[in-house]
């Protein structure tokens, strides 16, 4: 092991105790996520999401004015389907959010490159997030839509000559394509933009219960060395996503969540049709944004109920949505485990992964 010098530590120190204390003064400001599926109408024909075979009609869907319900200052809302730019009035949907969250991020394939970039253009605060598979062979057959890598990334392209600032993509490791997971972290790199991982679920949302991992030591090693370049990075954020990609290395094996699931109480799911549920990955219902006010709906008997089902939920999924705002709660201890794993980064020592 090289000498650790303590100047050398001095500048990481600085800044993720920076970093931390933004994250912990937002963490008090506020107080909940959601996570809104506008549409269930999908483009394209993902090998790990059936959502595209049960599409929704436009008459069952939730309107904008329906979110008028949901309470003020939320942190974040995370739009998404479906593939949400299918919907044309989804600035509508931007226009009330941005009066309920902090923050605004649309998740999409990317195909829909000029809608995309007029809704940014008008929208320069709003995030988007484009999936990418893999390099093209690999994420056009995963994602079933012809050239829709291409379309993905002339989307990021055109959206970074527009000077949008928040972009940025991300993948879902399967046993298909844990080899392009580095050289699409390095082509996000290249073009400043954020990078954003998962690993594949069953969830009533994906209309799946058949996916598996069988290459799991693949996937591993591949998300392993994804840890070791985050470290190395300056970015306080990517250290922290160092720790999200460790808690999927986790889930990718089969163990319990690195961190307790509070969804349902930080954190809501609303699907097309106005049920409100704890997240994407259970099916009960607190009740439908159409029919109820936020109140009837978040603070019931019923609601209850449900979260004792989300306190004794095996699933041990490991997905941003509800693990962003639990690392938030948990800010202490991740932040050792950030500093321990710096620490044996500058130190020339690599990470692997041990629970
Ligand atoms: S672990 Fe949490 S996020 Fe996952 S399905 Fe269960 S309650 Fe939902």
């Amino acid at each position: 092991m090289k000498n650790i010098n303590l100047m050398m530590l001095r500048e990481p120190l600085i800044a993720m105790l920076f970093f931390l204390f933004i994250v912990k003064i937002c963490g008090y400001l506020f107080y909940m996520d959601g996570l809104i599926a506008i549409t269930y109408r999908c483009n394209a024909r993902c090998k790990m999401c059936n959502i595209w075979k049960y599409p929704t009609k436009p008459s069952e869907e939730i309107s904008p004015d329906d979110l008028r319900k949901l309470p003020s200052g939320l942190r974040f809302v995370n739009i998404t389907g479906g593939e949400p730019f299918i919907r044309e009035d989804i600035e509508d949907f931007i226009n009330i959010l941005r009066t309920k969250a902090g923050r605004i991020v649309i998740s999409t394939n990317g195909f829909f490159t000029q809608r995309i970039l007029d809704v940014a253009k008008r929208n320069p605060d709003v995030g988007i997030r484009v999936s990418l598979e893999g390099f093209s062979k690999t994420n056009d057959k995963l994602r079933g839509i012809e050239g829709g890598f291409e379309r993905g990334l002339k989307t990021l392209v055109e959206l970074n000559a527009l000077g949008h600032k928040d972009i940025g993509f991300g993948i879902t490791l399967s046993d298909e394509n844990p080899d392009d997971l580095i050289p699409l972290f390095h082509l996000s790199e290249s073009m400043k933009m954020e990078f954003a991982t998962a690993a594949v679920h069953n969830s009533f949302y994906f209309h799946k219960d058949d996916n598996v991992m069988d290459r799991q030591e693949k996937i591993v090693a591949a998300l392993e060395k994804l840890v070791n370049e985050l470290l190395k990075s300056n970015r306080p954020k990517n250290w922290f996503r160092a720790y999200f990609n460790h808690g999927l290395i986790n889930y990718v094996l089969g163990n319990p969540r690195l961190l307790p699931c509070k969804a349902g109480s930080i954190l809501f799911f609303i699907d097309p049709y106005g049920d409100v549920h704890p997240c994407n990955g259970m099916d009960e219902s607190f009740g439908n944004i159409k029919e109820k006010n936020w109140d009837e709906i978040w603070n019931s008997r019923h609601s209850d109920e449900i979260r004792e089902l989300v306190r004794n939920c095996p699933k041990n999924c490991w997905m941003i949505g509800s693990v962003a705002p639990m690392i938030k709660k948990n800010i202490i201890p991740v932040s050792l485990w950030v500093l321990s794993k710096k620490i044996l980064s500058i130190s020339g020592k690599k990470y692997r992964f041990s629970k």
